[in-house]
């Protein structure tokens, strides 16, 4: 097949890993820069113009737009739903999944199990907030955070309160979440492909650091899931219509609760901590979904 890996930077390790995936499989794998890519949109055949050229014919994209180009890349992978091609993570999924709360909500009405969360735009409502989700300590995070940037702590009712002024002031958005204590700062990173997790992984943070983000200094072992995770984790994935992802699961006393669903998950962390070759079975999902206008929303959501 004919397949095109949308990503900035080649040299990145997942990126190279899905080329010599794609290869070892027999593909034809191009790496298209999404930021390069453009288009006239009002032609009745569309088409992506790259470095001055129309682009050939792909079979499928494996979309890897970072959350800082989100805007962009979703409009470029809509593009290429709208040329029958398959993308592996649909535009209107993406999008979905780059917004805490949205995703928080969509997956709370499905009843998938989730840390107490509330959200609030007015301060006078900070103090009911903080109380409904059981009170300090809170977890209080930036909705468009990655990396456990923008993820604080706040272990008195006093504090969380102040914090979550100081954020509104700035008219951040923000999330007020159930601190998982339990959890012992390590969460569960299950990567699913398709219906299956096909790999998963335990990241403990650093000595003192509640936040598990491998990006912060947390480590990662292999880890098995029970039969309750591994469903909660495939549930999350249908819920977002994601068919690439990596979804973080908390270990809590009242049953495993998903943190969030990534939508370009980092093949390097999983790979050496499993030693799964997550690559290759991301194309085995391919070879078997892939067909022209497969896009649940065709582009148009
Ligand atoms: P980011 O998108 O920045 O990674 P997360 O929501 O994943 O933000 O939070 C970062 C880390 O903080 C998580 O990996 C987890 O270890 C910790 N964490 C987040 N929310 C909670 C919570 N409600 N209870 C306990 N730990 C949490
Ligand atoms: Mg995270």
């Amino acid at each position: 097949m004919k397949i095109a890996i949308l990503s900035r930077n080649p040299k990145l390790y997942s990126t190279r890993r899905l080329v010599e995936a794609g290869k070892a499989r027999g593909h034809d794998v191009d790496i298209i820069n999404t930021l390069w890519c453009y288009m006239d949109i009002t032609r009745n055949r569309p088409a992506v113009r790259y470095k001055g050229a129309e682009l050939p014919h792909y079979d499928a994209v494996i979309p890897r737009v970072g959350a800082s180009v989100t805007f962009y890349g979703t409009a470029v992978v809509r593009q290429f739903e709208m040329m029958g091609t398959f993308s592996i993570n649909e535009s209107v999924a993406i999008s979905r999944s780059r917004d805490k709360l949205r995703s928080l909500q969509l997956l709370s009405r499905r009843n998938v199990g989730l840390p107490r969360t509330g959200f609030a735009n007015k301060s006078s409502n900070i103090r009911d907030v903080i109380k409904t989700v059981g009170g300090a300590p809170v977890v209080i995070k930036l909705l468009e955070g990655t990396q456990g940037i923008g993820v604080v702590l706040a272990e008195t009712n006093k504090a969380a309160e102040s914090v979550i002024e100081a954020f509104m002031g700035l008219k951040a958005n923000i999330l007020v979440q159930e601190f998982i204590k339990e959890a012992g700062g390590a969460d569960i990173r299950c990567f699913v492909v398709g219906n299956r997790v096909v790999a998963a992984m335990k990241r403990q943070g650093a000595e003192g650091e509640f936040r598990s983000n491998l990006h912060r200094g947390g480590s990662a072992e292999l880890v098995k899931l029970t039969k309750e995770e591994r469903e909660t984790a495939v549930k999350a994935a249908r819920v977002m219509g994601l068919n690439l992802c990596g979804v973080d699961i908390l270990q809590s006393n009242h049953g495993p609760v998903v943190m969030e669903v990534n939508s370009t998950p980092g093949l390097e962390g999983i790979e050496m901590a499993t030693g799964k070759d997550v690559g290759d079975m991301i194309y085995q999902f391919i070879e078997k979904t892939a067909k022209p206008h497969r896009t649940r929303t065709r582009g148009k959501g």
